[in-house]
């Protein structure tokens, strides 16, 4: 088969032919209907070569779902042909995290080891290994090559959202900095789940456009104006809850003075950048947190919310031989939504 693979660090991912993998006890193979292009995957591919090895080529794709093909030796609950979304941070199971279902944050050495991301095996071509079951969240009706974001941009979003609820009671404001696949499900969960004021903030006024559509009440272009403006609207005090899904300087000199004294400020972008922190700034008791991805359970509520129509991911369509152009869209901005690799068609 045909799979997109991270070949060299810092050159272009290729399609390579590889063996489909046969699944082996416990495991099921599963073929792939779409795997999102993340701007995480752009890092990646943009990135030196990490301290700890990471063996080279793996395929890329850590954001899945599909029908189950084949079952290995003695694996029962799911059948050939469901529709499954595949949970990302693959850990080990067995520690205190893991068996809470917090899988991102497994314990083991290492820590989660995530298909598509390092070194296992993703799901950029026409069948993907999944090593348990665990994994395997049913996706009901929705169609894998329109459900696959949900996995981790609906996840990630829907986890950073989740751990403020507490700040997002009626008369609250939000303020989601970078409005592309992450932030429109951010948008969407704030909309469904809070009384929040939702604020998009990008660049691009496109992308501010579209937010309104998925339930922003305003969009600001960014820089000092929209600081002014957030200002404005929660009567000088900032923001409860700020996500910062880009996390260069500029954003995060930003999120710092949007935010409010005992708000959040939340880091999900994977940026290099440094949030400077002293008695100033961030607010008083305004607590910065660094997110990375979500939980199993999370996972099954962010299916629900798909399941009842109350989320959805603008999808862009592309063959496995475009997955290389996709990045390049993605790398320039001009993905609305979620650039998704449909390996089987
Ligand atoms: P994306 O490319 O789809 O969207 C990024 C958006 O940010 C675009 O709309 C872009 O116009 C906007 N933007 C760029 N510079 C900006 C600026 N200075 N001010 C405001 N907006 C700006 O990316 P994505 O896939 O949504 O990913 C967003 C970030 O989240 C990436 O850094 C990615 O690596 C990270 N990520 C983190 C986790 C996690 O677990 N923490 C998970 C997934 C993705
Ligand atoms: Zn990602
Ligand atoms: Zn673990």
């Amino acid at each position: 088969m045909k799979a997109f693979q991270l070949v060299e660090w810092q050159q272009p991912a290729q399609l390579h032919d590889v063996p489909v993998p046969e699944p082996r006890p416990g495991q099921v193979l599963i073929k792939v209907g779409g795997a999102g292009a993340c701007h995480s995957d752009l890092h990646l591919l943009e990135a030196p070569a990490p301290p700890n090895p990471v063996p080279l080529p793996f395929t890329l794709g850590h954001e899945n779902a599909g029908w189950v093909e084949k079952l290995g030796p003695g694996v029962s609950g799911f059948a050939i042909g469901d529709p499954v979304i595949v949970y990302g941070p693959w850990g080990c199971g067995l520690c205190m995290n893991c068996r809470q279902g917090m899988e991102n944050y497994c314990q083991a050495p290492g820590g989660a080891q995530p298909g598509g991301l390092r070194g296992n095996d993703g799901g950029m071509a026409e069948y993907l290994l999944v090593p348990f079951t665990r994994f395997l969240i049913p996706l009901g009706s929705l169609d894998p090559r329109v459900a696959a974001p949900l996995t981790d941009a609906g996840l990630t979003s829907y986890h950073a959202v989740k751990r403020s609820l507490p700040l997002l009671g009626a008369g609250s404001t939000a303020v989601v900095i970078g409005a592309g696949g992450l932030g429109q499900m951010a948008i969407q969960i704030l909309r469904a789940l809070t009384g929040a004021t939702i604020v998009a903030v990008d660049t691009s006024a496109d992308k501010l456009e579209m937010a309104k559509k998925f339930g922003a009440d305003e969009g600001l272009i960014s820089g000092d104006d929209a600081v002014r403006r957030v200002k404005d609207i929660t009567g000088g005090q900032g923001a409860e809850v700020v996500l910062d899904l880009v996390a260069v300087t500029p954003t995060l000199a930003m999120a710092a003075q949007m935010a409010r004294v005992l708000g959040h400020l939340t880091i999900v972008g994977v940026g290099t950048s440094t949030l400077p922190v002293n008695f100033q700034s961030p607010p008083h008791e305004c607590a910065v947190a660094a997110p990375f991805w979500g939980s199993i359970p999370e996972l099954i509520e962010v299916v629900a919310l798909a399941q009842a129509g109350k989320i959805s991911m603008l999808v862009e369509h592309f063959p496995l031989d475009r997955a290389a152009e996709a990045y390049q869209l993605l790398h320039h901005g001009k993905i609305n939504g979620r650039a998704v690799i449909t390996p089987n068609g």
